[in-house]
């Protein structure tokens, strides 16, 4: 038997914390439940490979709790639950860096479904272990400066690698599939996040800030994505 996925649930609603734990359980996870975020990051240790995190919670905002779960796991997906359900706290939560927003109330395979897709896009992302042979092979991205993994979810940036979060992952996946071709802010927000309103798309330039300021600190004069003001973003070809 593989070892059950472990999810972390920040929730202070019991009613609500017991649906997920069960509804989750029956899918095979092992959920570790906390009701305040103080518990939720003493148990954020590294067993653990997604968060589910309110909004609203007594010790403060799930959206601050966010900042800091990224601060200390970039990668780690995060996935608001919330009753909030306006496209305000939904861009305010993609933008500092959840993943994906579920709002209550949800169905138990909603809930399931959205689990899954966050954690598929993650689990080809795990680090290799270094000695691997696989984690010193890295193929080039066509026509960028940009290398990927053999399983095609990390990326690495003149020879340095990214540490990037899901979003971040699937924008530039997009971006690097077509060198030199604009995508448009809601051909990616569709492609990279699911979505396609239009009030959200500046999320993807939150995300592409970000993208942005971690190639800079590899390499600062590098800009190796083009924007198009106003209209979207495209990975340059490399000369
Ligand atoms: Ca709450």
């Amino acid at each position: 038997m593989p070892e059950p996925l472990r999810i972390l649930l920040v929730e202070d609603e019991p009613a609500i914390a017991d649906a997920v734990v069960w509804s989750l359980g029956q899918e095979g996870f092992q959920v570790a439940w906390a009701s305040t975020i103080a518990d939720g990051l003493a148990r954020l240790s590294d067993g653990i490979r997604l968060v589910l995190l309110d909004v609203g919670l007594p010790d403060g905002s799930g959206l601050d709790a966010c900042r800091e779960i990224r601060r200390r796991h970039p990668a780690l997906p995060v996935v608001f639950l919330s009753a909030r359900g306006s496209e305000t706290d939904k861009v305010v939560g993609l933008e500092i860096g959840g993943d994906d927003y579920v709002v209550k109330p949800f169905s138990p395979r909603e809930l399931v479904a959205r689990v899954r897709a966050r954690l598929r896009d993650r689990s080809a992302g795990e680090p290799a272990p270094m000695d691997a042979p696989e984690a010193r092979i890295w193929n080039p991205c066509r026509e960028t400066e940009f290398e990927r993994d053999p399983a095609g979810r990390r990326f690495r940036f003149r020879g340095a690698e990214l540490v990037l979060t899901p979003a971040e992952t699937r924008i530039l996946e997009n971006l690097v599939a077509q060198p030199g071709r604009i995508l448009s802010r809601s051909e990616l927000l569709e492609r990279a996040l699911g979505e396609d309103s239009p009030s959200l798309e500046r999320t993807i330039d939150a995300h592409m800030k970000t993208l942005r300021s971690k190639l800079r600190d590899i390499a600062p004069d590098a800009d190796p994505i083009e924007t198009r003001r106003g209209f979207g973003y495209a990975a340059r070809r490399s000369a």
